[in-house]
C-alpha cells in the first residue's frame, strides 16, 4: 500500500511569494504612494478601522455637528486636548523613513496621504499631499487666522487647568476616549485675534478635500506608473478615488494592508502585511542598504 502525500501550503513561503511577486512588479515603475493610517499604527496612533481598534474610537466628529453645534465642538476640543500631547509626540516609524528612501531613490512620483499627522514630512519626504491636512495647526473660521496647535494647546489647559492630569486611551486623529458627562465643563477657546470659532486644519468627515488639494494629487498619479496603496482600507472616497483613476488610466494598483481594502478586486497584487515591514524591504531593495537600515 502506497502513503499518500498531501501538499499543505506554508504561509511563511506563500507570503514571501507575494512579497518578491510585488517587488519584481514594483521594479524600474515609477511609484505613486497612497498611504493610510495603517502607516502611523507602528508609530503609535491607532487606525479607524483595524483590528485593534475600540469601536467607540471609530466616531469621529462630522463636519456639519462641528459647525451647528457648540455641544459638539467642546466634545472635539476636550476630547483632542487629552489626545494632542501623546499624538504629537508620535515620532516616524520604519513605513515612513522607507517611503522617504524611495523617494529619495527616484522610485516615487510622490506620496499622497490621508493621514494627518505631518510624519512623512518629519521622516524627510519631501513631494507630500496631505489630503486631508494636518492636526499641527488651527484655523480660525471667522477671520482666517492660523495658530499653532501646540501654542493653542496650552491656552486650552490654561483654561481648564485639571485637564492636564486627565488619562486617557488615545483614538485615531488625535482624538480621545471621554464620556459626554466629564466634556461638559470643558472651556472652548476662540480665535486669540477676533474670538472666532477654531477649527483644526484637517478635513472633516463630511467635507470635502479643496480642488487644488485633489488637483495635485491627481498629478502625482499622472506622473506615475502605478499606484501603491500602503495602510489603508480605501474605506474613505478621497482616497479610494485615486484607485478609480489609476484603473480608468489602465495602470496597476498594488496593495500592503494588513486587513481588507475596498480595491483589492482590482489589485493587479497584493501584500498582507505590517507597512514598515514591506516598504523597509521595498526600499532596501531600491536602495542597496539593508533593511533593517529603514
Ligand atoms: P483606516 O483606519 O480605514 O484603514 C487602515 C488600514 O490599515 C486597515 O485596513 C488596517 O488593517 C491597516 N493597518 C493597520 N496597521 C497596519 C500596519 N502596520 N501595516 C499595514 N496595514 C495596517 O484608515 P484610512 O484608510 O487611512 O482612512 C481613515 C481616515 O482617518 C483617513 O482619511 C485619515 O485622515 C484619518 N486618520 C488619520 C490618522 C493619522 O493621521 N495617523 C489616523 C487615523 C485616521
Amino acid at each position: 500500500m502506497s502513503a499518500s502525500v498531501s501538499w499543505v501550503p506554508d504561509p511563511a513561503v506563500e507570503w514571501e511569494e507575494a512579497f518578491l511577486a510585488l517587488e519584481r512588479a514594483l521594479s524600474g515603475r515609477r511609484i505613486c504612494l497612497l498611504t493610510g493610517a495603517g502607516c502611523s499604527t507602528e508609530s503609535g496612533i491607532p487606525d479607524y478601522r483595524g483590528g485593534g481598534t475600540a469601536r467607540r474610537a471609530r466616531n469621529p466628529i462630522q463636519f456639519r455637528e462641528f459647525l451647528a453645534s457648540e455641544t459638539g465642538r467642546q466634545r472635539y476640543w476636550a476630547r483632542a486636548t487629552l489626545g494632542w500631547p501623546r499624538f504629537r509626540k508620535a515620532e516616524p516609524g520604519r513605513a515612513h523613513r522607507a517611503a522617504a528612501a524611495l523617494e529619495t531613490a527616484g522610485a516615487l512620483s510622490g506620496i499622497i496621504t490621508q493621514n494627518v499627522d505631518r510624519l512623512h514630512s518629519r521622516a524627510g519626504s519631501l513631494r507630500v499631499v496631505e489630503l486631508h491636512g494636518a492636526l499641527d495647526e488651527v484655523v480660525c473660521l471667522g477671520c482666517g487666522a492660523i495658530e499653532p496647535r501646540e501654542a493653542l494647546q496650552v491656552r486650552l489647559l490654561q483654561a481648564n487647568p485639571d485637564w492636564s492630569r486627565r488619562e486617557v486611551s488615545l483614538a485615531p486623529d488625535g482624538d480621545a476616549e471621554l464620556d459626554a458627562e466629564m466634556v461638559k465643563d470643558f472651556r472652548v477657546l476662540g480665535c486669540v485675534g477676533c474670538a472666532g470659532v477654531l477649527k483644526p486644519r484637517v478635513v472633516f468627515f463630511g467635507e470635502g478635500v479643496p480642488a487644488p488639494t485633489v488637483a495635485s494629487a491627481f498629478e502625482l498619479l499622472h506622473e506615475a506608473e502605478c499606484l501603491l496603496v500602503v495602510g489603508s482600507s480605501l474605506a474613505v472616497f478621497s482616497g479610494y478615488r485615486f484607485v478609480r483613476r489609476a484603473v480608468e488610466q489602465a495602470k496597476p494598483v498594488y496593495i500592503v494592508n494588513i486587513g481588507a481594502t475596498r480595491a483589492d478586486g482590482v489589485a493587479s497584487g497584493r501584500v498582507s502585511g505590517q507597512a514598515g515591514e514591506v516598504l523597509g524591504r521595498l526600499a532596501s531593495a531600491w536602495t542597496g542598504n539593508s533593511a533593517l537600515h529603514f
